[in-house]
């Protein structure tokens, strides 16, 4: 418990020498599993007044919810410092309809602040004077790596559904167990989470995705039915026979493979999770009785844009996932370099690069390799990218300007400017404007 920051233990002594304070819940559960935490958050009986005061010199934010609590940042981490308190679920919606005021009462004492927290692994707190607080033997479920909600599962679960997701978040990052009380009241409680609006579901199901222990995860959140609540598609993919010799997963399991061999990023977290997800929509079966998927990325990226936008994801997030998704069969097939120079250039470097990674994941997902291990693509699109193939159709030397003074008009334009970008990734011609210039009159007698 020693490592704690200076800074931390510094606003720890400031607190204890006016009040009483403690630091809580995530950043002790960190410090005990030996990691750094991300944020560190502090419960005092001091009220607001006095915090902004203490803290002048960090300049301290108040933070909109919950109310009463103020945010300092220093050394590029933020420190939350919030009055204790314990939350009042007047009826079961909750979250949603009692005002933000009216939601939390200040109390002088740590012990509620920390009955009020989620798991046993999030609700202890820790000062120098008392040393670790730890109620509801959270040192012991970290122990055995398990996740146990503070009191009575179900009724945790009937106050705030998002805890659902918050427990599959903490499996997913930390790579633990929920225990079988946990498990019994999710399946019981679970469709309470239908209520809970989609942005905070969404916030927790992208950071349970991200996590390494995603496999099991995502396999706990089907058997417990809450995976389909979220995405009600998946349904169709569990136990799913893909009936054709390159799989020997089913589809649900195929796709959790590829979903945890990707890269934890969010973008190619979701472009994985989703890749298949028409298959079932669009199988058909030749009469060998093989089936056959053709136009799944297609289908699926449109059915991913619907599932994303109802999650209400960034739209930048949702163009790349559904570009990917279309793209994603497309490095099985022999690429000339040509269409690789084609690909960087319609799709940026970041976006080809995780149509790579995501490629090498899906093939390792497989019975056999579809993709040739030959095919060196990384290797590739670094020669592409030295060769500055990067450019778009803006980044042509050649101009509309340009191409009317040669007397072209309308439509022609663009064409031309097409036509040139085209021959420049083929390695025709090159980005110089006298080569293009020549080009464009010797074609056209101009
Ligand atoms: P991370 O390191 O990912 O930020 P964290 O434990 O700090 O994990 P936060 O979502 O930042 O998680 O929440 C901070 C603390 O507030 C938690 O550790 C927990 O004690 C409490 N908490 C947050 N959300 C809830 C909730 N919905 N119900 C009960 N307690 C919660
Ligand atoms: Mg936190």
């Amino acid at each position: 418990i020693n490592n704690f920051s200076e800074i931390e233990i510094k606003i720890l002594n400031k607190l204890n020498e006016y009040g009483k304070a403690y630091i809580v819940g995530g950043a002790v559960r960190d410090i005990l599993l030996g990691v750094k935490p991300k944020d560190v958050d502090f419960a005092t009986n001091l009220p607001y007044e006095t915090l902004k005061t203490l803290f002048n010199e960090y300049n301290p934010k108040e933070t909109g919810k919950p109310f009463g609590v103020i945010r300092i940042r220093v050394n590029d981490t933020d420190y939350e410092i919030a009055k204790f308190r314990e939350d009042n679920y007047e009826n079961k919606d909750g979250l949603k309809i009692i005002p933000e005021e009216k939601k939390v009462s200040f109390i002088d004492d740590i012990k509620n602040d920390l009955a009020r927290r989620d798991f046993t692994i999030n609700a202890m707190a820790y000062n120098q004077t008392e040393g670790i607080v730890d109620l509801y033997n959270g040192q012991k479920d970290i122990e055995n790596k398990m996740i146990n909600f503070v009191g009575n599962a179900e009724e945790r679960i009937i106050e705030d559904p998002l805890r659902v997701l918050r427990a599959f978040r903490f499996m997913s990052r930390l790579n633990f167990s929920l225990s079988e009380n946990t498990i019994e009241a999710i399946k019981k409680q679970k469709s309470l989470l239908n209520d809970i609006p989609k942005e905070r579901i969404t916030m927790e199901f992208s950071k349970l995705l991200l996590g390494e222990n995603i496999k099991n995860t995502l396999t706990l959140m089907k058997d417990t039915g809450v995976l389909e609540i979220i995405i009600p598609e998946f349904k169709a993919t569990y136990n799913f026979d893909q009936c054709n010799p390159h799989h020997n997963l089913d589809l649900f399991n195929h796709i959790i493979s590829v979903v945890s061999k990707v890269p934890a990023d969010l973008e190619l977290r979701y472009t994985a999770l989703l890749h298949d997800i028409a298959k079932p929509v669009v199988q058909t079966f030749d009469d060998k009785g093989i089936a056959h998927y053709k136009t799944h990325e297609i289908v699926g990226a449109d059915m991913a844009r619907d599932i994303l936008t109802r999650l209400k994801l960034p739209v930048k997030l949702i163009d790349t996932v559904a570009e990917i998704i279309k793209k994603h069969m497309i490095l099985y097939k022999d690429i000339t370099d040509k269409k690789f120079n084609k690909l960087l250039s319609e799709m940026g470097y970041d976006n080809l690069l995780r149509l790579i990674e995501h490629s090498i994941a899906d093939n390792e997902s497989k019975n056999d390799e579809v993709v040739s291990t030959e095919n060196d693509f990384y290797e590739r699109l670094q020669r592409a990218v030295e060769k500055q193939m990067q450019v778009t159709i803006n980044d042509l030397v050649i101009n509309g300007k340009d191409l009317i003074e040669l007397g072209f008009t309308g439509k022609e334009i663009g064409q031309i400017k097409k036509e040139l970008l085209d021959k420049y990734l083929s390695e025709e011609i090159q980005n110089e404007k006298e080569e293009m210039l020549n080009y464009v009159k010797e074609k056209y007698n101009k």
